[in-house]
């Protein structure tokens, strides 16, 4: 069996997401697990957390089909709606939580009639400008929602473009957009992505939305997972396949990037851009073999990437290398990539199976 392994520790997800809760007393949070939960297999992770967790959020109909197979009852939020008026009988029948983000899907609502009113979250575009109605077409929504026979709760919603930056001008602006619309008696109201869980209290609302905090990486350039209290949930760990001694001035690696300023001893180690692991990271991006960060040396290939062993000689083929997880932040080596660790969980291939623990 090819030696790379994905280990989800399911007790650091259900760690991170307490510690959400504990950062918003009182307020309740739907776990987002969009994206195969972050790349960490939606049906682990929502059955762990089903006994927990207040609700879900997903990105669409099918990942809310397949939460829905995990777990039978309990809120699960429909991030951007509905694509289309067909999906609406479909999201009645799983009893989603819906947005209702544009004046098209506020229409198709209207004119359906569904088996059981849905809870609708009224998507303010506070300033991001990506989904969500302007500050007026929230109050007509919500005028011609009020009474509408679709609708159980009347909720809000926004979602924040900055909020990892803190002190971010436009975050404050994006509260105040949102704080505007409060005259009107929303039943509920969610603000607060994981950025705005751990640093911005006054967005907390009722309602938070933690997803990479989950899965124990950081929302922020400047401020670590482990300064957080967040416990890593991917460990990514590969195996030193065969080792090398490299001449001065050899080169290793595709393109011959990488030559040799030393004799050098070349590790080379199962995992490479088909399996997710970013093929931009440059010459220099740690990963870890003994508790100790080697670097990787030249372009990584297709099923592996190749490291320079030279300053750490006991290492030999066999060895467990992590490319990231429990001792080597994913934040690290997006850091290193030009990336963020939401790219590098998301990104891991189907190829790798995925063990679980906790
Ligand atoms: C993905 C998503 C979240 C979670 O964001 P994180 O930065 O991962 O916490 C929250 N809200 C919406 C609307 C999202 O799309």
């Amino acid at each position: 069996m090819r030696p790379l392994v994905a280990t989800i520790d399911l007790a650091a997800i259900r760690h991170n997401y307490a510690l959400a809760k504990r950062c918003a007393p009182g307020r309740q949070a739907f776990a987002v697990v969009k994206a195969n939960a972050y790349g960490h297999g939606v049906r682990e992770v929502v059955a762990a957390l089903g006994e927990v967790a207040d609700g879900f959020a997903v990105a669409c109909l099918e990942e809310a089909a397949e939460v829905r197979a995990v777990l039978p009852h309990g809120r699960l939020l429909l991030l951007e709606g509905c694509f289309a008026t067909d999906e609406l009988p479909e999201a009645a029948r799983l009893g989603l939580d819906l947005v209702v983000q544009d004046a098209a899907q506020l229409d198709a609502l209207l004119a359906t009639p569904l088996a059981q009113p849905l809870n609708v979250w009224l998507k303010l575009d506070s300033g991001m400008h990506r989904l969500g109605l302007g500050a007026d077409a929230v109050r007509q929504a919500f005028a011609r929602l009020r009474q509408a026979p679709q609708v159980g709760e009347l909720n809000l919603l926004s979602h924040f473009a900055c909020a990892d930056e803190r002190g971010h001008a436009l975050t404050e602006q994006q509260v105040e957009q949102f704080l505007a619309l409060l005259d009107l008696e929303f039943d509920q109201r969610s603000l607060a992505n994981s950025a705005a869980v751990l640093t911005i209290p006054a967005a907390h609302m009722d309602w938070l939305r933690p997803g990479i905090m989950l899965y124990g990486a950081t929302p922020f350039a400047e401020l670590s997972a482990a300064e957080l209290g967040l416990r890593p949930a991917m460990s990514l760990t590969a195996q030193l396949i065969a080792v090398r001694e490299v001449a001065a001035g050899e080169s290793v690696g595709y393109g011959a990037s990488w030559v040799a300023a030393r004799p050098s001893r070349i590790g080379t180690v199962s995992c490479g851009y088909a399996d997710g692991y970013p093929r931009h990271a440059p010459s220099g991006t740690p990963v870890l073999i003994h508790g100790t960060r080697v670097p990787l040396a030249g372009r990584v290939s297709m099923d592996m990437l190749s490291v320079d062993l030279s300053d750490l000689p006991q290492a030999q083929v066999g060895d467990a290398v992590e490319l990231w997880g429990a001792q080597l932040a994913v934040d690290e080596v997006a850091q290193a990539a030009g990336t963020i660790g939401y790219e590098l969980l998301t990104q891991v291939t189907a190829r790798v199976p995925r063990r679980y623990r906790g």
